[in-house]
């Protein structure tokens, strides 16, 4: 495509519009689209090297692949044999993100059974030898070496194994809550100048009709909660909308061919607890690895890889994919049949485009595309990629941006700032003591916000009402769920329940989406009704996502319970 032939899309736009931030101006040097952890980590690298950024994200903040992945920091022991480049960016990644954030992670140890057979010797023998391969990368993350285990020290360690087992081998990984981790990348954006609008769908991009370097862009945007218009201009365009990034080069005027990604469905089921100490590899009918995994406080199994077909902002698990998950763990791990399933959660995976592969083996790495070739200059795209890699995606995009488009030389520091809250991760017990809460409420607290837990506290001292537990399960104060309004971008019951997890234990929320929305509504000045409703539509949001990975008899008792709460919600409102 010629320079030039971007289509201008939009009349003339008015001169000095005033945003709908109210900040007055309508300039930035990048407006970013998609606040998943790309769009996230760049904003940041971005703002921290001075330049002026918006970001737009059409649902919440990690609604896409960031906030439904399996978790991990990890080096991707798989990828070792296929693209021993991205285990070894990924580790070094992981590295640095728990220097920026330490509070934010928490090591899974996994164990990796192999069953008795004919060729069992020999593979335990590949096994180790891989593992000793793997080894090599641990110490980029403060991993422990991996060690080889004969049946009887597996029986010790996870008696909930079963099966005739030659051996097997324990290998050391990282967990993350990735919703906190975009919202940390957000929030420090922000800090040092951002302007980031969740819940606001890029419509439309244009190319300026001043023919002004300085806003050669027009950025039309609209929230997609209150219906309000928002008009930025800017210098850079970053397409950071992973399995969506068509769609948007799409709008952005630039040719979908360019930014192909083979989209990815993975789902997860949640169980109400932790059954297992360690992460425990299994394989699926069909050969293909899969787990459980500890996962905070409770266990996960997962993933499935599928291509993916279907709408984006859509995707649910089915009770098929469940059941595949399930019969896969259990054949190692029985136990996991007589737990109790309290969920299920859905992302795809924006996976660089090949044909005639299998899904397991495409490739995790990532690539920047830039539009200058396609008469689009200033235009990127950020491709593929993995939540562990995302800090050293953002660098190698701002590295390559901010000299080159805007003569900025400020160097890359986003892998030595702490994000926020990480400053300093204070003692939770003593937090506990000095505030007067639960130990584990206090935990949980500091897990999520670091030192920030502590101003959530201060406030709390003040009110003490808002020392009150919203949500038991987790647990979450209800001056958390003030703060994460306040200051973290929340607009609704969904949105407190990512970022703090309110609702996404046993209860599903029947114990605290009510609660939840009316303190909502009235941080934001709405009505009860509109907290009711709120309530109501996370409660049914849950129940959608529960009920594939029901049993019959749950299901019945659930339909029960749901239906009569769903009736004096709506009663109410
Ligand atoms: C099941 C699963 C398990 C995974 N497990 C791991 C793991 O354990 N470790 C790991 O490192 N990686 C993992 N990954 C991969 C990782 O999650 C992704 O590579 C990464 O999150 C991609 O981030 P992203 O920002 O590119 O995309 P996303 O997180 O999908 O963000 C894109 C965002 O763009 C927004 N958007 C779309 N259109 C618009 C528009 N017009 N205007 C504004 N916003 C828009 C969307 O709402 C969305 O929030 C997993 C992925 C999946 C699906």
């Amino acid at each position: 495509m010629a320079e030039g032939s971007v289509p201008s899309l939009l009349p003339p736009p008015v001169a000095g519009m005033a945003l709908a931030d109210g900040s007055g101006s309508d300039e930035v040097d990048v407006a970013i689209v998609g606040g998943g952890i790309n769009g996230t980590g760049a904003a940041r690298d971005f703002a921290l090297r001075g330049l002026r950024v918006a970001l737009f994200e059409r649902n919440d903040l990690a609604f896409g692949a960031s906030g439904n992945s399996s978790g991990m920091i990890h080096g991707g022991v798989r990828y070792l044999s296929r693209s021993p480049h991205v285990t070894e960016t990924s580790c070094r990644d992981s590295g640095y993100i728990q220097r920026i954030a330490p509070h934010l992670l928490f090591r899974i140890p996994f164990l990796m059974p192999l069953r008795s057979g004919p060729a069992a010797r020999v593979a335990l023998e590949l096994v180790d030898a891989y593992f000793r391969a793997y080894d090599d990368f641990q110490p980029l993350k403060r991993g422990e070496p991996h060690c080889r285990l004969d049946p009887t020290d597996l029986a010790r360690l996870e008696p909930g194994l079963v099966g005739a087992l030659a051996g097997g081998v324990s290998f050391d990984e990282w967990g993350v809550d990735g919703v906190r981790l975009c919202v940390l990348n957000a929030l420090d954006a922000i800090e040092h100048g951002a302007r980031v609008y969740p819940h606001t769908s890029v419509e439309s991009v244009a190319r300026s009709v001043r023919g002004d370097e300085r806003s050669r862009y027009v950025v039309d945007a609209r929230d997609r909660l209150d219906g309000t218009s928002v008009r930025i201009r800017a210098r850079a365009i970053v397409n950071a909308t992973g399995a969506w990034a068509p769609v948007t080069a799409g709008l952005i005027g630039v040719p979908q061919a360019r930014v192909r990604v083979r989209p990815g469905k993975g789902i997860h089921v949640v169980l109400d607890r932790r059954i297992a100490n360690f992460g425990i590899l299994s394989e699926a009918i069909d050969g293909r690895q899969i787990f459980l995994e500890p996962w905070q406080n409770v266990s996960v199994l997962g993933t499935t890889d599928d291509d993916y077909y279907g709408d984006l902002d859509e995707v649910h698990a089915t009770s098929e994919e469940v059941r595949y998950l399930v019969q896969g763990v259990a054949r190692v791990f029985p136990s996991v049949r007589l737990a109790r399933a309290i969920g299920t959660y859905a992302g795809v995976r924006p996976t660089l485009y090949e044909y005639g592969r299998n899904e397991d083996a495409l490739s995790r790495n990532h690539r920047i595309v830039d539009h200058g070739a396609d008469g689009a200059p200033m235009v990127y795209s950020m491709i593929g990629g993995k939540l562990a890699s995302y800090r050293l995606f953002a660098q190698e995009l701002c590295d390559l941006v901010a000299p080159r488009d805007f003569g900025v030389n400020v160097p890359c520091s986003t892998h030595t700032r702490p994000l926020p809250g990480a400053e300093r991760v204070p003692d939770a017990v003593e937090t506990a003591a000095t505030y007067g809460i639960t130990p584990v409420a206090a935990r949980r607290l500091v897990y999520r916000h670091g030192g920030r837990a502590l101003r959530i506290l201060e406030r709390a001292a003040r009110r003490p009402s808002e020392l009150d537990v919203t949500c038991i399960c987790e647990p979450v104060l209800e001056a958390e769920v003030r703060h994460v309004v306040r200051e973290e971008l929340a607009r609704t019951v969904d949105d407190v329940a990512r970022r703090t997890r309110l609702g996404l234990g046993p209860c599903g929320g029947m114990r605290c989406a009510a609660r939840c929305g009316q303190i909502v509504a009235q941080e934001r000045e709405r009505s009860p009704a509109e907290g009711r409703l709120m309530a109501r539509e996370f409660i049914h949001r849950q129940g959608l996502a529960r009920a594939v990975a029901l049993g019959p008899q749950q299901a019945r008792q659930e339909a029960l319970t749901f239906a009569h709460l769903d009736a004096s919600l709506g009663r109410s409102s």
